[in-house]
């Protein structure tokens, strides 16, 4: 059993809020400070602002990773759109990757199955998906709203009695010894007896406060919001245009009617420079979109949202007490939509109970 009671929990996008809920519900007195500037909407929005917010476990690799996101997948219950995604292929090469992940999914017990062309205009009749050489459905995915989701979270923190430092930059830890002390801001500093490292692209950087070296790089993505329109979909709640007819795209509704587009030159490291997707190029997203869901046709982008990734250097997450320094909690990771709602109850375990739990094994930051 540990002895953490006051917990600070640095950064507030999804994950830190699933974590500093989980702790706050078992009891913990909770600190929750975030930088970032309420009210106004920076031109490099945290992750979660960002997020195409697309739950799932299909392209999740080797099988621990699979199962670590279905697992974290079947605890979601509320904010969400469930409805399944739908994919196709255009050419053979793409029908056989289909095929071939499907049957992969279906042998780790992933409900995915195989529709014909006619199959999936059925589905979806106002999708024009052009010639169809394979097309799977996972019918137990969805999509979050992500602000809905941090909100709520916060929202409840308060009730609990959560001391909540908006607009407050961490800037140093403070220690003595191996631990850390106490959390210094641009606002003074916060006394604690456990820290939630949670800081998504930045949680190197924050790291590097206690000596640390998280390996987390991240590559720049956007999300286009269009102007509300009827509803698009009878049945699923995300669509991936063809993987194999560039530019790659995903899609979903919101409930305000707002269409969600994600694609574009995704994987570039973001240099601090350049906003990196273009105008231009997220006028081939919509285009790309608008050819296979006409509804979208001339309508306007409301919105352009972009962010930076973070992800592990091999994809998979980091999680867990930093050896170093004992009392220094890391959680950064990718997927982190899909991830919040197992990650936040394991961290409140391990950070609580010090109990270590084993199928965390894999993700914790030694293994580099
Ligand atoms: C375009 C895009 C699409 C995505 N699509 C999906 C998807 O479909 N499905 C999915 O599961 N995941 C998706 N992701 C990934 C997912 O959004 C992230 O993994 C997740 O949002 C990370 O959440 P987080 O809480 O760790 O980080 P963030 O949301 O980035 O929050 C970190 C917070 O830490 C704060 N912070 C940082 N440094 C400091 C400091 N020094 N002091 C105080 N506060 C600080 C920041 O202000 C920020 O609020 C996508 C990401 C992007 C960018």
């Amino acid at each position: 059993m540990n002895n953490f009671s006051n917990i600070a929990v640095i950064g507030v996008g999804i994950v830190g809020a699933s974590i500093a809920f989980h702790l706050a519900r078992r009891g913990a007195k909770v600190t929750l400070i975030n930088a970032g500037e309420s009210g106004k909407k920076s031109a490099i929005q945290p992750a979660t602002a960002v997020s195409f917010a697309w739950m799932n476990a299909r392209d999740k690799n080797p099988r621990h990773y699979h199962l670590f996101n279905r697992r974290s997948l079947d605890m979601w219950a509320r904010f969400v759109g469930w409805g399944g995604e739908l994919r196709w292929a255009s050419t053979d090469d793409g029908a056989r990757e289909i095929v071939e992940r499907a049957g992969v999914l279906q042998s780790w017990g992933y409900p995915i199955r195989l529709l014909s062309g006619e199959e999936v205009e059925a589905l979806e009749p106002r999708l024009r998906p052009g010639v169809v050489t394979a097309a799977s459905y996972t019918d137990i995915e969805g999509h979050a709203d992500t602000g809905a989701v941090v909100g709520a979270c916060v929202e409840r923190l308060k009730e609990w009695g959560a001391d909540i430092f908006f607009q407050t930059r961490v800037t140093d830890l403070a220690r003595s010894g191996l631990d850390i002390t106490a959390v210094v801001t641009d606002r003074g500093e916060i006394a604690c007896d456990a820290v939630v490292l949670a800081g998504g692209a930045d949680t190197a950087a924050l790291a590097a406060m206690a000596d640390i070296d998280v390996p987390v790089y991240y590559t720049f993505g956007c999300t286009i919001l269009t102007e509300s329109v009827p509803p698009v979909f009878e049945n699923v709640s995300v669509v991936h245009s063809p993987r194999d007819c560039p530019p790659q795209t995903n899609f979903r509704q919101l409930p305000n009617g707002s269409v969600m587009l994600h694609g574009g030159a995704h994987g570039r490291v973001y240099d601090g420079g350049s906003l990196g997707q273009s105008d231009e190029e997220v006028q081939r997203v919509v285009d790309a979109v608008a050819r296979v869901l006409p509804a979208i046709e001339g309508v306007r982008v409301r919105e352009v949202r972009r962010g930076r990734r973070p992800i592990p250097k091999d994809g998979h997450p980091i999680l867990g007490f930093a050896q170093q320094v004992p009392n220094l909690y890391l959680s950064v990771t990718h997927s982190g939509v899909t991830l919040a709602p197992l990650i936040g109850e394991c961290a409140a375990i391990e950070i609580l109970d010090g109990a270590q739990i084993d199928f965390l094994a894999r993700y914790r930051l030694e293994r580099f």
